[in-house]
């Protein structure tokens, strides 16, 4: 069967860890949207580690880690990643990347780069991988997939046509020197000695897995309010981070998605331009970035300050809605507890009215938080792990929170490593 780990938010909910920690029983762990644009810290036995575009799992020795064809796959930056783990005692994982999976091409790493300068204060707050220039071009059928590497013809004739209208951009819209197509198919043919070892038709792969009864995981990237068509549009990615994109991203059947674990931080954060509806700002903000995530909100790919809020109750009834929601990961729990209250958002005023329903991004610009307050636990609940054993305010808060947005939390996170985790029964669960 297949289950699905992905994002109530904006991104940063804590996804890796719940991937890292549900890989125990899974057979193959698959990453089926995004790039190397964001990334996922997991805590485990073998230490601490960002990973860009390795899927969650690369860490145990009986799975199998697969690059789906709907990731927008950065071939160095694969292969160091692989590298720079082994290197750290982390055994050879078993890898496989789609043959149906586009590359990251020099030029939309450089476009995009340009772009932003270009866009100056209107930027999207990119974060330069290349990734929406990718995408741009996966739709406009000029993409190149893993598999016209391996097709000399195909690939010179490609890169020709391509390079004639980038590099129009290039010098007439940005003023920078064009690209050879010779210097571009020699770091093709780069590319193609990369990632030769791993190609596979991963749909095939993955049909033989589920008659075998395997357990397959889809890892998500970022979440549901950076999707291009349910999240905050234009400040959002470009390829969904749906669970039902899933399907696609990966090459599974809809109906095998079995359960969908969404994935909600007991605070928000985002990074990137874009509403934010229940922002905090100054030394109140300063002080839940410190003391947030594990050693911090910064961004595990760029460094870069996360934006700090309380905990969104309308963005994320929305958000688990749209992923369609088996079962809620609450994490970060821990982390709140030096709060004696903690305001939580339970609706948005836009136009003098009060609603708990997410609108589109026009409205959202003019909405204000409806603040709750609730009181805190003051105290360190890490390494509890039974669910009564919390303090009686931090059990409040997260019935509170699961009562607003409706839908079973059933796991709370209360640490960043493997074991540091509360099985829960809510008494909203059904199964699907
Ligand atoms: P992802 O992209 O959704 O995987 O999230 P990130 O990796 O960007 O951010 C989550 C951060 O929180 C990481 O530093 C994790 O190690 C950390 N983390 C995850 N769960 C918990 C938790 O329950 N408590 C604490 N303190 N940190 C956590």
């Amino acid at each position: 069967m297949v289950k699905a780990v992905v994002g109530a938010n904006w991104g940063d909910e804590g996804k890796g860890k719940i991937t890292d920690m549900m890989a125990e029983k899974a057979d193959i762990i698959i990453r089926f949207q995004g790039g190397a644009n964001a990334g996922h810290t997991i805590v485990n036995n073998y230490g601490k580690f960002a990973l860009h575009t390795l899927p969650s799992g690369v860490f145990y020795s009986h799975t199998t880690s697969i690059i789906g064809n709907g990731v927008a796959l950065n071939i160095p930056i694969l292969i160091n990643e692989i590298q720079s783990i082994i290197d750290r005692g982390v055994p050879k994982p078993k890898i496989l990347v789609s043959d149906r999976a586009q590359i990251v091409m020099p030029y939309h790493i450089l476009l995009d780069q340009y772009e932003e300068e270009r866009l100056g204060k209107n930027s999207f707050g990119s974060t330069k991988s290349g990734i929406a220039p990718f995408y741009s071009d996966k739709f406009a059928k000029i993409g190149f997939q893993v598999s016209e590497l391996f097709d000399e013809e195909v690939l010179q004739d490609k890169a020709h046509r391509v390079l004639e209208t980038k590099n129009i951009l290039f010098t007439h819209l940005y003023h920078k020197e064009p690209m050879q197509p010779e210097a571009l198919i020699a770091t093709l043919h780069e590319y193609r000695d990369m990632i030769a070892p791993y190609v596979c038709d991963v749909s095939a792969f993955l049909d033989r897995a589920l008659k075998e009864g395997k357990t397959i995981l889809l890892e998500g990237q970022l979440g549901t309010l950076k999707d291009p068509d349910h999240g905050i549009y234009p400040m959002v990615t470009s390829s969904s981070t749906l669970a039902a994109y899933g399907a696609i991203g990966a090459g599974v059947p809809p109906y095998e998605i079995k359960e969908i674990v969404t994935v909600c931080k007991a605070y928000s954060s985002a990074v990137g331009a874009g509403a934010f509806v229940s922002e905090i700002f100054g030394d109140e903000a300063d002080e839940l970035r410190r003391r947030g995530g594990d050693g911090g909100e910064y961004g595990a790919t760029t460094g870069r300050p996360r934006r700090m809020g309380w905990f969104d109750c309308v963005a994320s009834k929305y958000g688990c809605r749209l992923q369609g929601t088996t079962d809620v990961a609450f994490t970060v729990l821990d982390v709140l507890g030096y709060l004696d209250e903690i305001p939580v958002c339970t609706g948005y005023e836009i136009d003098g009215e009060v609603t708990t329903d997410f609108p589109v991004t026009t409205k959202l610009e003019k909405a204000k938080p409806v603040l709750t307050v609730l009181p805190g636990w003051k105290c360190d609940i890490r390494g509890i792990k039974e669910y009564d054993a919390l303090p009686e305010n931090c059990r409040k808060y997260v019935e509170f929170i699961e009562e607003q947005i409706g839908y079973p939390i059933t796991m709370v996170s209360n640490g960043p490593g493997r074991d540091d985790i509360i099985y829960r029964k809510s008494p909203l669960q059904k199964s699907i």
